[in-house]
């Protein structure tokens, strides 16, 4: 018997495991490879909005929480994957820059924004009116963490590679049976496949896909994240990820010839110098109307957990989400209202 079964080896559930790993309590994870997100994801860590030069929603605590939690993971897989890189945000004009000066008096984002503007060096990247660096970013190379978590799950038994199937599941006084498996309770982790979920599927996931190229510049010679009309990623090798793309209406999961136009056409301006597309990865990010998590528990049936709804930003909010949701199972500590899923159950009754 293990304490609690975990749907989905993503971000989430994977940030839902190693939670309870660390708190002594045992579980079984089901994944079965439907949804790509966090394997694609770019991985970036970064508090602040660079559009709209804001903290992101509870920027500094999820760097606080979140950022530990991947140093600790990094030294007991023995894998690297918390890669700090500075991200330079590009300036487009004067404007953008004393854009870039007036942020600086904002809330909480003193300790994130160097106050100096970093002068273009760089032959291969078009930027005259140079770069504003963002401090303590970095990127979580999503694909080698998911990679090493899932064969120290499988080593020791903790992981079965099929769907679970939501009719199987059978609800008792103390916890639930599923296939045979005593468990106290269940924890849905299903990024965009929380659709097929009948016990949740009421909740308001929405889908944007979102696409990356690869390409490889060898004349580009860029250690940092360059952020323009897209990202510029450099994952060594002379390999770069570009992206991603938004799209609110396309939930298959292939990569597009129309993503990779977009993409290219935000690349050129910026780029100066030859480059070869190698390839494109698209995944379902689980986005809310209100862009917050959904984590909680099922007003009817209290065995069952749900923990989704990270958006754009997995890395960062998945390991605070986790602690949060570990908090209400353990000690029954209240969740943090904006994430609570009980904001829409509630809705949802009330209609
Ligand atoms: C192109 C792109 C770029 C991104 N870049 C960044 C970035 O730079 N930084 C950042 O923080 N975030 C980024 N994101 C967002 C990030 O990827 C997501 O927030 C995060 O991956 C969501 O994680 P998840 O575990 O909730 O969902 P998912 O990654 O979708 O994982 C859900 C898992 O559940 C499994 N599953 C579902 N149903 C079942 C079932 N019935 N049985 C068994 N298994 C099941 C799926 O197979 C999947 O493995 C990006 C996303 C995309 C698409």
């Amino acid at each position: 018997m293990a304490d609690y079964l975990i749907i989905g080896g993503g971000l989430a559930g994977m940030a839902m495991a190693e939670t309870l790993q660390q708190a002594g309590a045992s579980f079984h994870l089901f994944d079965d490879s439907s949804q790509r997100a966090s394997h694609v994801a770019g991985g970036l860590y970064n508090p602040v909005v660079l559009k709209r030069m804001n903290l992101s929603w509870q920027g500094d605590r999820l760097m606080a929480h979140s950022i530990p939690f991947y140093e600790t993971l990094q030294a007991r897989l023995g894998v690297h994957i918390d890669l700090k890189q500075t991200v330079l945000r590009r300036f487009a004009s004067i404007q953008e820059q004393n854009a870039w000066f007036e942020a600086l008096d904002k809330p909480g984002l003193s300790d994130f924004l160097d106050p100096k503007i970093h002068p273009n060096r760089n032959p291969a990247l078009e930027a005259p009116h140079g770069f504003g660096r963002v401090r303590h970013t970095g990127r979580i190379d999503t694909g080698a963490l998911l990679a090493a978590y899932g064969e120290t799950l499988r080593e020791a038994g903790l992981l079965s590679t099929s769907a679970f199937e939501h009719e199987a599941l059978e609800m008792r006084q103390d916890g639930v049976n599923y296939k045979g498996m005593e468990a106290r309770g269940v924890i849905f982790c299903e990024g965009f496949g929380m659709l097929g979920n009948p016990y949740f599927n009421t909740l308001p996931l929405q889908g944007t896909k979102g696409e990356l190229l690869t390409i490889r510049a060898p004349e580009l010679q860029e250690a940092s994240v360059i952020k323009s009309g897209v990202f510029i990623i450099p994952l060594g090798n002379d390999r770069y990820r570009v992206g991603a793309t938004y799209a609110w209406n396309d939930y298959t999961q292939e990569p597009t010839a129309r993503a990779r136009e977009q993409l290219l056409t935000k690349l050129k301006p910026f780029l100066r110098c030859p480059f070869e597309v190698e390839g494109q990865v698209a995944g379902i990010r689980p986005t809310v109307p209100d862009r917050r998590p959904l984590v909680g528990q099922h007003p009817d049936h209290p065995q069952l957990y749900v923990l989704n709804g990270l958006g754009s930003r997995g890395v960062l909010i998945a390991p605070y989400a986790a602690a949060c949701l570990w908090g209400l199972i353990c000690e029954g500590r209240p969740l943090p209202p904006e994430m609570d899923a009980a904001r829409y159950f509630r809705t949802h009754t009330a209609s």
